[in-house]
């Protein structure tokens, strides 16, 4: 057992705990020579060590000194002891910039000025070749003057890992913020799945709430991959115009950085005079809040702010499971069977479960009509009762070997269908399923112990993760 090294509490101070992520927790301290204030992120060397971090990490640390910005935390210094590292960063007194949207959607020139704010950090960091790759609302934190601070700025190669890595062994993001083809795919471009990540972040200060919110994952995976939502009816044309060529699924059309900084709105400056005190007011729209400058306060806030809906929550396969009974979120499944729709989630990497479809589809005598990465329909080779059946299946990439699969009628008699699911498909797929919605997960498919110890988010130590 390790405590905070002589080295650190000579020249800082330790304070209270500001929050903790995947990798470690992040600490106010003040230093013993200046009395500055500044946050201490310590970093577990063993669990970037176990996940084979060590070069990235390495390679974070001459980032962050490269980058310097005055919306990007600034990295001061970086210390190291045998099992940690310590991240000396610029300490954002105004918390997170999501605890005000918790309390209520913001006015337009106030999410004007955070958004430009942000496409600047971002620009600037892309301009130098590094990517965020984890635009999220825990890393868009605020200073006291009301400025946005993008955070993680060059500990990407650490978020990257964390989405490589198997899903059920460390804890996931949401999936909120990120962009369709991370979803889909492996391979994307980090400028633009920022990009998309700043259309998302901008859609929920003006609204609210995030475009593609929904209870269940499935159904957010799909309406992020094909961009679906819906602009509430406040939304100025001109923000709609904007948000539509940001929020494009398709990556090569999307609007690049340099374009939306060119576009009408972004341009306009905002209609306040930038007077601080002006702006503070309006940036909730609850009347009686308080700037967020009493550390204590913000604290409490922070706490508030994880009960709002308005604010995803972290969610990973112990999630999934943890709040369902067999995969069951929020009741949506009960519909889905009246729908016709079956879903499971598969361990399997995206190619097994193909081959195995492929399998089938040849042994039930089925065409396989390919659609898009991911899509594809197994169609009967003759007319049924109600024409050619035929059977849409979609595969979301979670992580890669954690793959949501839905198998849906698209055509044909529905008991046909039914008769097939049930006696042909769900037994030939035994192999690959690892849970079938509105079902148990089988025994086998339990991890390692050490897997779970893994998790020290106390999201993930719920009784639920035990029986894993
Ligand atoms: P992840 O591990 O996926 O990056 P995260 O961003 O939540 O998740 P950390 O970066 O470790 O994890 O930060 C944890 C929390 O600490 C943040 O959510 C934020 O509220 C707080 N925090 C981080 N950096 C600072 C900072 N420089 N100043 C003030 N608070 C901070
Ligand atoms: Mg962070």
């Amino acid at each position: 057992m390790e405590n905070k090294p002589n080295i650190l509490t000579q020249r800082y101070e330790l304070g209270r705990l500001l929050g903790q992520g995947t990798f470690g927790k992040v600490y106010y301290a003040r230093s013993t020579i200046t009395s500055q204030s500044v946050a201490i992120k310590m970093v577990s060397k063993d669990k970037v060590l176990k996940s084979g971090q060590t070069e990235q990490i390495k390679r974070e640390i001459s980032v962050m000194r490269r980058v310097r910005h005055p919306n990007i935390i600034q990295l001061y210094e970086v210390m190291a002891t045998k099992s940690k590292i310590y991240f000396v960063i610029e300490y954002a007194k105004g918390g997170e910039l999501f605890d005000k949207v918790a309390k209520g959607k913001l006015k337009e020139d106030v999410a004007h000025r955070y958004f430009q704010q942000l496409v600047n950090a971002i620009d600037f960091c892309h301009s130098r070749g590094v990517y965020h790759r984890d635009i999220k609302p825990e890393n868009l934190l605020l200073d006291e003057n009301e400025n946005l601070k993008v955070s993680d700025f060059g500990l990407s190669a650490l978020a990257e890992s964390k989405r490589q890595d198997d899903l059920l062994h460390t804890p996931c993001g949401t999936p909120a913020y990120v962009a369709p083809e991370i979803i889909k795919r492996k391979g994307y471009d980090g400028a633009k799945a920022d990009t998309w990540s700043c259309g998302v972040v901008l859609f929920v200060l003006l609204a609210g709430y995030h475009p593609f919110h929904d209870p269940n994952l499935i159904m957010m995976y799909r309406k992020i991959s094909r961009a679906d939502y819906k602009f509430p009816n406040w939304f100025s044309l001109e923000v709609r115009r904007l948000l539509t060529k940001v929020l494009d699924p398709d990556p090569d059309t999307r609007i690049p950085l340099a374009k939306i900084k060119e576009s009408s709105w972004f341009m306009k400056g905002p209609s306040s005079r930038e007077r601080k005190s002006e702006w503070v007011n309006k940036s909730v729209s609850t009347s009686g809040t308080k700037p967020c400058d009493q550390t204590n306060e913000s604290e409490s806030i922070a706490a508030e702010a994880t009960q709002e809906s308005v604010v995803p929550t972290s969610i990973n396969a112990f999630d999934i499971i943890s709040r369902s009974k067999g995969f069951d979120l929020s009741g949506f499944f009960e519909d889905c069977f009246k729908k016709k729709e079956a879903i499971f989630s598969s361990r399997q990497p995206a190619s097994v479960i193909v081959s195995k479809m492929e399998e089938i589809a040849k042994h039930l005598r089925l065409m396989i009509k390919k659609r898009a990465p991911g899509l594809f329909k197994l169609e009967g080779l003759k007319e049924g009762r109600k024409g050619i059946i035929s059977i849409e299946v979609e595969i979301f990439e979670a992580a890669p070997c954690f793959h949501l699969v839905e198998m849906k009628k698209s055509n044909g008699d529905t008991l046909e269908y039914q008769s097939i699911l049930k006696e042909e498909i769900r037994p030939a797929l035994k192999d690959i399923v690892w849970v079938w919605q509105g079902e148990q997960q089988q025994q086998q498919s339990q991890p390692s112990e050490d897997h779970i110890q893994m998790h020290d988010r106390p999201a993930t130590t719920s009784t639920s993760t035990t029986h894993f």
